[in-house]
C-alpha cells in the first residue's frame, strides 16, 4: 500500500475515534453485511488488510461523509454497491478531494490507530483512550508538584520535596536536578496539550501463530508491531504509543492506582495504564531513556544482570540515591513520581521507604 493510502487509513482511524460506539457498531454491520470483516487478521499472503471496498465504505462514512463523489459517467458513486470500477473511482476521488491526504493527521490530542480498529475490542479501545487522559492528568500533577518546589512556602512543599528526593535525588545540593525534571515534565505536558498522539494496538488479539512468525509490520492497513512481554513502546514520527500485551492484562496493569498502594516490590510490579502512556510520552516528547544501571546501582539493587535498566520502583529508588543525573533522564522514574504525586494519599500511609 502506498504511503498516501497509509495516511488515508490514519485519517479514517482519526475520524473513527471521534464517532460514538453506536455509530461504530453500525459501521461494522455495514462492513459485515458486505461480507467485509472489519476485524481481519493479516496473514503471510495478504498485505492489504482492508479491501478497497471496505476502504471506500469507511471513507464514505467518515472523512467523506459530507461529499457525494461522482464517477466518470456523472453518477453518484455508492461504495456499498458491488461494482469494482466504481469503488476504485471512489477511493481515487476521495483521495483527490481530501486536502491533507499526503500527511499524517494533525491535532492536539489522541486517536486510535488502524490496528485498534482491526484487532482490538471495544473494551480495549475504551481502556486505551482512558489511559491517555489519565496520563495527561498524571503529567499535569507531576509538573505542578515539581514547580511547587520553587516556592518554599507552597502548602504542598514538604510532601512534594520528599517525593522528589525519593525518586530523583537531593535537589537542595544539586538544583540542576530540579531544572531537568521541570524541563522533562514541561515538554511532555506540552506534547499532551499540543500534539496528536496515535495509540497503536499490540495486545492479545494479534497474537495468532502466524503473527508471531512475522514479528512485525504484518499489514498495510494497520501499524501493528508485535511487542510481547511489554507494556508499551514509542515512536517519534508520527508520535505513536504502541500498547503491548501487558497493558491489556489486568495482572500487570491496573485501571488506575487510585485504590492501590503503589507497588514497591519489583516482583509484583504494577503499572497504571495512564502511567504506561506517560512513560512513553516522556520518551517521545522529552527524549528520556530507559537508563542503563551503573555498577554502583547494580550492586545496590542486588542485580547481576548487566543489561538491567531503570524499570520499576526498586531500580528507580536506587537510581535516585546513587545516580541522580540518570534518574532525571529515566522514563520510569517520571512514571512513578507522577503516579505517587497523584495518589500520594494512598501511598504507604506510614511514609516511603
Ligand atoms: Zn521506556
Amino acid at each position: 500500500m502506498s504511503d498516501i493510502k497509509k495516511h488515508l487509513v490514519s485519517h479514517i482511524s482519526h475520524a473513527l475515534t471521534k464517532i460514538s460506539d453506536d455509530k461504530a457498531k453500525a459501521l461494522e454491520k455495514i462492513l459485515s453485511d458486505n461480507k467485509l470483516p472489519f476485524y481481519k487478521r493479516p496473514d503471510e499472503y495478504t498485505q492489504h488488510l482492508l479491501p478497497e471496498r471496505g476502504l471506500a465504505i469507511l471513507l464514505s462514512k467518515t472523512i467523506c461523509s459530507a461529499v457525494s463523489l461522482r464517477g466518470n459517467s456523472g453518477v453518484v458513486l455508492n461504495p456499498e454497491a458491488w461494482d469494482l470500477n466504481e469503488v476504485s473511482d471512489y477511493v481515487r476521488q476521495a483521495m483527490r478531494n481530501f486536502p491533507n491526504i499526503e500527511n499524517e493527521p494533525v491535532g492536539s490530542e489522541v486517536y486510535l490507530g488502524g490496528s485498534f480498529w482491526v484487532y482490538a475490542t471495544g473494551d480495549e479501545r475504551a481502556k486505551a483512550l482512558a489511559a491517555w487522559h489519565e496520563a495527561k492528568e498524571l503529567c499535569t500533577q507531576g509538573y505542578i508538584a515539581v514547580d511547587s518546589l520553587y516556592f518554599s512556602g507552597h502548602r504542598e512543599y514538604q510532601v512534594n520535596s520528599d517525593l522528589f528526593r525519593i525518586w530523583f535525588g537531593d535537589f537542595d545540593s544539586n538544583p540542576k536536578l530540579l531544572e531537568s525534571a521541570r524541563s522533562v515534565l514541561s515538554r511532555a505536558l506540552g506534547g499532551f496539550q499540543q500534539q496528536l498522539m496515535m495509540l497503536s494496538y499490540s495486545g492479545l488479539n494479534v497474537y495468532g501463530p502466524r503473527m508471531s512468525e512475522r514479528r512485525e509490520n504484518a499489514g498495510a492497513f494497520s501499524d501493528v508491531r508485535i511487542i510481547p512481554d511489554e507494556w508499551g513502546q514509542s515512536a517519534r514520527s508520527p508520535k505513536t504509543c504502541i500498547l503491548g500485551q501487558y497493558f491489556f492484562d489486568p495482572s500487570y496493569t491496573s485501571e488506575s492506582l487510585r485504590n492501590l498502594i503503589v507497588g514497591m516490590d519489583d516482583d509484583d510490579m504494577q503499572v497504571s495504564r495512564g502511567g504506561c502512556v506517560l512513560h512513553e510520552a516522556t520518551h517521545m516528547f522529552s527524549n528520556t531513556v530507559d537508563a542503563p544501571l551503573s555498577e554502583d546501582v547494580l550492586k545496590a539493587v542486588g542485580s547481576e544482570e548487566r543489561s538491567a535498566q531503570g524499570y520499576g520502583a526498586k531500580a528507580c529508588l536506587t537510581l535516585a540515591k546513587y545516580d541522580s543525573a540518570a534518574a532525571v533522564n529515566n522514563a520510569d522514574s517520571y512514571r512513578i513520581f507522577c503516579e505517587a504525586t497523584v495518589y500520594k494519599s494512598k501511598v504507604r500511609p506510614g511514609g516511603f521507604p
